[in-house]
């Protein structure tokens, strides 16, 4: 089976590298499917989960939004976080969307400080989805 090298990459340096079948993730522009020989491309990231096909199983990777380029022979995710599904603290990402919540509930007056709040708790759905390796 052909493969693509993959590598995830945040500020705080790698979270992920590996061999992999396919690649899917959620693009700006809608669902993203990546597999060997794609054409060369760069684009924007939702907060959502990257699927990997790896040896016939399904890894998940929550990312916080970036970017992803593709090259003949490696796909890069250059993201704001990142972390793979065994890596999430459930408890910390229930307590994020609870603080988020919160916060939305307080803020409905304060455009700026509502639209961080509902990334956070975007963030922090997303983290729960992807810890039960299911998508948003
Ligand atoms: P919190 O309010 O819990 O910090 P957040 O969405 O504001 O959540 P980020 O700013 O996206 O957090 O991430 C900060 C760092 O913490 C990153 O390195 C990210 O990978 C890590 N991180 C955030 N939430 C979790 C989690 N639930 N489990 C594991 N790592 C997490």
């Amino acid at each position: 089976m052909k493969t693509i090298k993959v590598s995830v990459v945040t500020p705080d340096g790698p979270v992920y590298e590996s061999d992999v079948e396919m690649v899917s993730t959620k693009a700006q522009s809608g669902e993203l499917g990546i597999l060997p020989g794609h054409i060369p491309m760069v684009a924007p990231l939702q907060i959502g989960a990257v699927r990997l096909k790896k040896e016939g199983n399904m890894e998940f990777i929550a990312v916080s939004g970036g970017f992803l380029e593709v090259r003949p022979d490696q796909v890069t995710i250059l993201a704001q976080s990142a972390e793979t599904a065994s890596e999430i603290d459930v408890e910390r990402a229930l307590r994020a969307k609870e603080r988020a919540e919160q916060r939305m509930r307080e803020q409905k007056t304060a455009h700026i400080d509502f639209r961080r709040a509902e990334l956070a708790l975007q963030r922090a759905i997303n983290r729960l989805a992807v810890s039960e390796r299911r998508m948003l």
